[in-house]
């Protein structure tokens, strides 16, 4: 038995109708941990129990952190994460319910990383938030479950922050006969690494991230994900922090779930009807979720923008 769950495959109607098209959802939010990370980080931790690990190791103040907090507990292996003073309060309490050893170190994520890696002992396995093939393969699971569903979509639209969803889902589609399937690669303004990367013909590191999207906050997209670009077809659309604000508002007063901005980003795309969707007969959001926000979270940032 994996650690994810298998989620729900429902048809929108509100998005359908504000993209003017058929959309379908995969409910990614509703992993335990509340995001998809838990299905590659889920079998990167079994993998490494497999291996000798007596203990995890993350540096994530965010979803990745909560899913290997989540798989620690569940496979009874001690966790520690290092997260920088910039988490917030929510997002400790959530890694404390999980059990998990929180150390607070730093102003950047760069500096609890640093602490972290030089905790690193021989019987310890560092989970990485998404460069690593283990989680790409744990991430396919989810094209797994659309696959076997039935209907084959015609275009998968998903965020990426360091790309490791994009790498993942793509390996689903190709491990499913399904590479021929074209990826919207959603972004934001301040996180657009995989968009500036493609513009530049190469992989460039962004100068700083900014706003509201922190889930997507990679300086740089992994290689594999530039790599994956260049072979399978991938259409990078970058949206704006208000558009991916409204949505998770909208998409909170549709489907009754809260999702990150991360997340928004995407839901953007089918309530701002976006052009990238037109003549598509449908389309697959992969609704990736996120736990760090609260709602007084998303709307004080929506009154803070100029
Ligand atoms: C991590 C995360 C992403 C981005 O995933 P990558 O594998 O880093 O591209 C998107 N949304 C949420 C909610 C996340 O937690």
């Amino acid at each position: 038995m994996p650690l994810h769950i298998a989620t729900p495959l429902i048809e929108s109607p509100f998005l359908s109708r504000a993209a003017n098209c058929p959309v379908w959802l995969k409910l990614e939010a509703l992993q335990p941990p509340g995001s998809f990370k838990l299905r590659g980080i889920g079998a990167a931790c079994e993998e490494h129990l497999r291996r000798g690990a007596r203990r995890f190791l993350s540096s994530s103040g965010g979803n990745a952190g909560l899913a290997v907090a989540y798989a620690g507990r569940r496979l009874s292996l001690p966790v520690t994460v290092v997260v920088p003073e910039t988490t917030s309060r929510r997002t400790v309490e959530l890694l404390h319910l999980e059990q998990a050893q929180v150390i607070v170190h730093g102003s950047s994520w760069h500096e609890a990383n640093l602490l972290a890696q030089s905790m690193i002992e021989p019987t310890d396995a560092f989970i990485h938030p998404f460069d690593d093939p283990l989680l790409w393969e744990g991430h396919a699971s989810l094209i797994d479950e659309v696959a076997s569903a039935g209907p084959t979509p015609d275009a998968v639209v998903l965020s990426v922050g360091g790309g490791g969803l994009l790498c993942g889902v793509i390996e689903g589609l190709r491990r499913n006969r399904l590479g021929h399937v074209p990826v919207i690669a959603v972004e934001t303004a301040g996180t657009a690494s995989l968009n500036q990367s493609l513009r530049a013909g190469k992989i460039v590191d962004l100068e700083a991230i900014t706003g509201v999207a922190t889930s997507l906050g990679a300086k740089r997209v992994c290689e594999q994900a530039f790599r994956w670009s260049q072979e399978h077809p991938v259409r990078s659309v970058v949206v704006s922090d208000r558009a991916a604000l409204a949505a998770c508002e909208r998409f909170l007063a549709d489907h009754r779930l809260l999702v990150e901005p991360a997340c928004g980003a995407s839901l953007a795309l089918a309530y701002e009807r976006a052009e990238a969707l037109v003549g598509l007969r449908r389309v697959l959001f992969i609704v990736c979720g996120g736990a760090t926000a609260s709602l007084d979270q998303i709307r004080a940032w929506a009154a803070g923008l100029p």
